[in-house]
């Protein structure tokens, strides 16, 4: 029942205990039907009796009523057709319990009637239990006063009774040890069925230890808990695959973006040591590689920030935020500089459009849609950003009529690293674009663009729409 056979001892395992709790419990309720049906029968059977001697009783209570002792011997002494055995134990004394009337069936042989004598009845019926002289029958006995003081007393064997139930209790014996078989082996089967998917979980968490994380545990096809937690399961392993591959690509790509600049910082470091300039070079020289370091720390931050985001391990503090503030806010900053640039910026979003959203990343992304609409919108052109909402989505679009982007080039401006051709003569790292896809689609939303070459492009950000 071990998952490993080399890792614990059975009886520490759960399937060894979940057999011995199953066998326990079977066994017990199997003794516990056993002892109720035993205490019901005997019970049944010792009033049936009662019962048959109680009829007794009165018969001859009433014989006797008629008759007296005479009548009462007549009647019980007459053979009577098909009567094998007279059952009953029949006695009558005087007052003083002097035997005046005795039929004594066969089994009544073995008990010493002197007893019979002892046991005088009150008012109502006494009820005697006598064991026989070898201690192997006994007599139930009952004992009434007979209206001129005399006593009746009826018997009947228990011998019937004793014999039936000692075969129910013989029965049982037989019965006892298949049914510790079936515990045992219902135990075995039911342990060995439940763990099933937790000994398959164990297999997958192994070869996971291993380095191994395509393994999946299989189905069990069943709506229970054991069911929920293999899907469970699954998905964390998927989600755990899926991190490991995108930090790998993480990690790929920051090697493989950062390789140029770092090998430019490296080469214009090398330049000043070679050449012999004078100090103002090395300066120049200095300037260049810290212009360059910066170039990098940026290009890590947006990398990690991308990167952190497509894994959804991005923390974000997603609070209830009115977007016409934000965009509002961000209006007011940039239209300085779009003053400067000779572009006319016009801002429209009202008050009241409600997001649950991260306030520093979403002004991350709206700004940097801005900052782009502004690199690549020449001087008499115009900016326009609008806020809207419906009852779910909120969409904030940002249109310029700058340069426009090639419809060949549209579906690659998302990736990273990736610039226009005609970008090129602007400042940027590529990343930008990547970087507010990444934030958008952690906040759940969506982005899209629409764009005509020289006429200008619409970047549309989709957000859900906060709660009431
Ligand atoms: P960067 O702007 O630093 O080059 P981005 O990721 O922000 O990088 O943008 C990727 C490319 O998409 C840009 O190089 C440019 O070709 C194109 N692009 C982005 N925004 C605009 C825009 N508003 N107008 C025209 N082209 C744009």
């Amino acid at each position: 029942m071990s998952s490993s056979p080399n890792s614990k001892p059975l009886r520490k395992t759960i399937g060894f205990r979940l057999t011995a709790w199953y066998s326990t419990i079977f066994l017990f309720s199997a003794i516990l039907l056993f002892g109720f049906s035993y205490f019901y029968i005997s019970i049944s059977l010792k009033k049936q009796d009662r019962r048959a001697i109680s009829a007794q009783l009165k018969q001859l209570a009433s014989l006797y009523a008629v008759g007296g002792l005479d009548y009462v011997e007549r009647n019980v002494t007459a053979p009577r057709k098909f009567e094998q055995e007279k059952p009953f134990l029949v006695r009558i004394g005087n007052p003083k319990n002097e035997t005046q009337l005795l039929i004594l069936p066969t089994q009544w042989m073995e008990f010493d009637i002197k007893r019979l004598e002892s046991i005088s009845g009150k008012n109502g019926v006494t009820w005697t239990s006598l064991r026989s002289k070898n201690g192997k029958t006994a007599f139930e006995l009952a004992t009434t006063r007979l209206p001129d003081q005399s006593i009746l007393q009826v018997g009947k064997g228990v011998r019937d009774r004793w014999k039936i139930l000692e075969h129910f209790r013989r029965y049982f014996l037989l019965i006892l040890a298949p049914l510790v078989v079936i515990a045992l082996a219902g135990g075995s089967l039911v342990a060995f069925r439940a763990l099933r998917p937790i000994r398959h979980i164990i297999t997958a968490v192994r070869s996971a230890t291993l380095g191994k994380m395509d393994t999946r545990v299989a189905s069990t096809g069943t709506d229970d808990e054991l069911g929920e937690l293999v899907t469970l399961f699954n998905e964390m392993l998927n989600r755990i695959e899926t991190l490991i591959e995108a930090m790998r690509d993480a990690l790929d790509n920051v090697a493989h973006d950062l390789r140029t600049p770092m090998t430019r910082l490296r080469g214009i470091a090398e330049l000043a040591l070679r050449s012999d300039k004078n100090p103002e070079g090395c300066r120049e020289a200095l300037v260049k590689c810290m212009e360059e370091s910066e170039h990098i720390l940026k290009m890590l931050d947006a990398l990690m920030d991308i990167s952190e985001a497509q894994m959804g391990a991005m923390k974000l503090n997603c609070e209830r935020i009115d977007i016409g503030d934000v965009v509002n806010h961000i209006g007011d900053v940039y239209g300085y500089i779009a003053e400067d640039r000779g572009v006319s910026l016009n801002i429209r979003a009202p008050k009241g459009i409600w997001a649950h959203a991260d306030p520093t990343r979403l002004y991350q992304v709206i700004s940097n849609l801005l900052e782009n609409a502004l690199k690549y919108t020449p001087r008499n052109g115009s900016i326009d950003v609008d806020a809207a909402a419906d009852e779910n989505e909120i969409v904030i679009a940002v249109k310029d009529t700058g340069i426009g982007i090639p419809e060949e080039e549209l579906p690659r401006i998302w990736d990273r690293s990736y610039r226009g051709d005609q970008s090129r003569s602007q400042s940027g790292l590529g990343l930008g674009l990547s970087l507010v896809k990444a934030l958008v689609e952690a906040h759940n939303g969506r982005v899209c663009v629409s764009s005509r070459p020289g006429k200008g492009s619409t970047f549309t950000i989709c957000l859900p729409a906060a709660e009431p």
